[in-house]
């Protein structure tokens, strides 16, 4: 089976792109390029041109690139047929829509939250989720459009996916989450070992990024909104009530 790397790159202060290669391409697929100064780069470093654009929302810090490499490479933007706000997409596609680029597949998750029109692009091949800023390492993205039912909804789906999920998302915000994620639970094993790998990792100036989904789920309280510690922690037992509550707090951290 066709297995596709990843090249996980800086952009702007903390965001991430994202090329999408198969070995020995010369066409790649970029997702969420902001940064043009660097994705020229990891393009010419890895000897390919940017056939594809993929954006998961609207936000200026995942589009900001999308022009210039649409003048230089004619590349073809997909983007969420709702989502008014982001530079015309070629190719709109639709919830759960599946497409295929250089024979790759991707499913579309529509997960608002962080905005209302915000997607995930899933890779059933190969196991992979690139979650722009609905979920991040040990976080979730703010809530800026959508309400704790819709995010929490949205965090749900994530979460029904196979749990060797290899998760890229679009921000190194790993460190804060986890001090965020220890003040909440900190009994949390699981937890405590990653923060540990985190704070190494950060320390080595390597990305956190990027993670599983079986981690997440151990580690990341917003995934862990219906886990009893939290129930008893924001006095509900209804999830969507302590999503609430765990986001006001953590905005407030
Ligand atoms: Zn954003």
């Amino acid at each position: 089976m066709l297995k596709p790397n990843i090249y996980l790159f800086p952009q702007l202060d903390d965001n991430y792109g994202y090329l999408i290669k198969n070995p020995h391409a010369t066409e790649g697929i970029l997702v969420d390029p902001s940064d043009l100064k660097m994705c020229l780069k990891i393009l010419e470093l890895n000897d390919c041109k940017a056939t594809h654009i993929l954006l998961t929302h609207h936000h200026d810090d995942h589009i900001a690139a999308v022009q210039d490499l649409k003048n230089k490479f004619q590349s073809i933007v997909v983007g969420y047929e709702n989502d008014k706000n982001i530079p015309q997409p070629d190719l709109k596609v639709k919830d759960e829509e599946i497409f295929e680029i250089h024979q790759n597949k991707f499913k579309v998750i529509h997960t608002p939250g962080h905005t209302l029109q915000h997607i995930n692009y899933f890779m059933p091949d190969c196991n992979i989720l690139f979650s722009g800023d609905t979920l991040f390492s040990i976080g979730c993205g703010r809530m800026f459009e959508g309400t704790p039912e819709v995010f929490w909804k949205s965090l749900s789906k994530i979460k029904q996916l196979p749990e060797e999920t290899t998760i890229y998302c679009g921000h190194e915000y790993t460190l804060s989450n986890v001090k965020f994620a220890l003040s909440i639970y900190p009994d949390n094993q699981d937890l405590q070992k990653y923060a540990h790998w985190v704070e190494q990792q950060e320390k080595e100036h390597r990305p956190t990024i990027p993670t599983k989904l079986v981690d997440q789920i151990k580690c990341n309280p917003f995934l862990q909104c219906d886990h009893e510690h939290f129930q008893k922690l924001y006095k509900s037992t209804d999830p969507i009530e302590v999503f609430g509550q765990m986001r006001k707090a953590k905005d407030n951290f």
